[in-house]
């Protein structure tokens, strides 16, 4: 699960786009993307095309894909980095996906995305990615086709999706509006004094631009547009509570602990979880990109960490010996970089890197 952001106003899109999802970078990601739809002044909030702009690998690629592009008068956008669980990291496959007219970004996992995603091609629908986030904006489409009203179709979608997710949706159909959806995935709204609305799936693109936050609960949906928030769950309206966001993004980052290595030590098992969301099969964890045949080839494992990761390398290199049944040693990174070591071929090199700025 990685990271989403969005905005409603008149601020310049692509930079807080950008923005936002670098402050969501420390959390690794493989793919970028984001889709801005401007309005035209006259014509009573029409809306113009959406544009939108996808990378694979680091954001810089994502800013030097949407080069030259700007949209600083009244508009949506929603941006996206992707931790892929269903797909290869791949442009097609990175967010936003898209459909005739409607565009969405989500983090986590559509439990029952094969079964919906049958239902749609049954009905000719046709998919471009191998992603479980596509069935979202074809299923919308789908029901805006027979329900009319662009909101309600979106509510019958929300009620169709099993799993974890946080998921902000745009659409031509509903100029202005950015419609979201969250369960067991985090997502919040912010928004400051001045007529614009933030989301963003952690505090830490919101500090400084918005004022207030509310942290949605889970199955909570619903729309934001510069004159409304709407928050409904299980089809009522709620009145959503919003809380003073602290200015201070270091504090803020910290969430209520004193130190960032406390917050690291409480975060283990939600962190492990995340990591291992999409990839456990039957009591047993399946990477996809990694075949059998690949790990077969391993004769060894060599780890190269420093300080605190080359303590937690030790206890992996007894576990890698204990389970796997494979020799493994650990190298101090710092020391590393002056030797000339004899590798094995087909050793396996596993680096790890701390949240730090060790080299
Ligand atoms: N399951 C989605 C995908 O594979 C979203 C992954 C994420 O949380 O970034 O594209």
């Amino acid at each position: 699960m990685c990271g989403i952001v969005g905005y409603v106003g008149n601020r310049e899109k692509r930079e807080f786009i950008l923005n936002g999802l670098k402050e969501l970078e420390y959390r690794g990601y493989d793919s970028a993307g984001m889709a801005v739809m401007s309005l035209e002044g006259g014509c009573d909030k029409c809306a113009q095309e959406i544009a939108f702009f996808k990378a694979i690998g680091k954001l810089e690629n994502l800013a030097k894909k949407s080069e030259g592009f700007s949209s600083s008068g009244e508009g949506v956008a929603i941006g996206h980095t992707r931790w892929a669980t269903h797909g290869k990291p791949t442009e097609i496959n990175a967010h936003p996906h898209l459909g005739e007219h409607s565009f969405v970004v989500h983090n986590g996992i559509i439990e029952n995305y094969k079964e919906l995603k049958e239902e749609l091609e049954a009905k000719g629908v046709n998919f471009l990615s191998q992603t479980d986030t596509e069935v979202i904006v074809h299923l919308f489409e789908e029901n805006l086709k027979t329900i009319g009203e662009p909101f309600k179709a979106y509510e019958a979608t929300v009620a169709r999706l099993h799993g974890a997710y946080a998921t902000l949706l745009i659409t031509k159909t509903a100029p202005g509006k950015i419609f979201f959806a969250k369960d067991a995935a985090p997502l919040a709204i912010g928004k400051s004094e001045g007529k614009e609305v933030f989301f963003a799936s952690s505090d830490a693109p919101l500090i400084g631009l918005a004022k207030e936050v509310c942290y949605l609960d889970d199955k909570s949906y619903g729309f934001v547009s510069l004159d409304e928030i709407a928050v409904f769950k299980d089809a009522k309206k709620l009145s959503p509570s919003f809380a003073a966001l602290p200015a201070d993004k270091s504090y803020a980052q910290k969430e209520g602990y004193r130190f960032f290595m406390e917050k690291e030590i409480y975060e283990q098992s939600a962190v492990v979880s995340e990591t291992l969301m999409g990839r456990v099969k039957e009591d047993a964890v399946g990477l996809e990109n990694l075949t059998d045949e690949y790990l077969r080839n391993i004769d060894d494992i060599v780890i190269c960490a420093c300080g605190t990761s080359y303590h937690a390398a030790l206890t992996s290199s007894y576990l890698f010996e204990r389970l796997a049944d494979t020799r493994a040693k650990v190298e101090i990174a710092s020391e590393f970089r002056y030797r000339r070591p004899k590798l094995n071929k087909n050793a396996l090199f596993i680096v790890i890197s701390q949240s730090g700025e060790t080299a």
